[in-house]
């Protein structure tokens, strides 16, 4: 068990794919695993948000993510996470991520996926998400894939500093 230090915007392993997990009971997966589960708990407690966390994030190149929806609905990883449908359907939201936690960026996310994915023991799942589980999935399968959320900005200008999207965004 161990909260690890986040990997912040301009750390070069955040832009590279990351490798498909194999071993699942490997110390290496166990541990990340647990690394993750244990950081997004800790930056949760800290900063009162965080839903998600990927393993590029704490400096572990593989294909897992951890989520924690707050209203229970889904509490564990997700390992070789793959979006396998999307709907045509959109919408736009203000983004922010723990590597670059006083950026926001507007992005535009599908908004029904289907995901397929392996839990800790290797078992394969298929879920249906919509609305804020999908746009969090997006993100997170996303950073697996070397991609991170100012990559999707909607616009040039689709960015603020936190306290500044406060005062100009926050309620709009
Ligand atoms: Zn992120």
């Amino acid at each position: 068990m161990a909260v690890r230090e986040i990997l912040k915007l301009g750390h070069p392993l955040l832009w590279k794919k990351c490798a498909i997990v194999t071993e699942f009971s490997s110390q290496e997966v166990q541990k990340a695993i647990t690394d993750l589960k244990d950081t997004l708990a800790d930056f949760r407690a800290k900063n009162n948000f965080g839903r998600g966390i990927a393993a590029p994030q704490i400096g572990v190149p593989l294909r897992i993510i951890y989520i924690h929806m707050p209203d229970g609905s889904f509490d564990g990883p997700m390992i070789n996470p793959v979006i396998v449908a999307e709907s045509k359907d959109t919408f736009e939201l203000w983004d922010d991520c723990f590597s670059f936690p006083d950026l926001l960026v507007r992005v535009s996310r599908a908004k029904t996926i289907t995901v397929t994915y392996c839990d800790e023991t290797g078992a394969i799942h298929r879920v249906e998400v919509q609305n804020a589980f999908s746009e969090l999935l997006q993100h997170e399968i996303d950073h697996v894939n070397g991609i991170l959320a100012v990559q999707r900005a909607v616009s040039p200008d689709a960015f603020a500093l936190r306290k500044e999207w406060e005062k100009f965004y926050k309620n709009s």
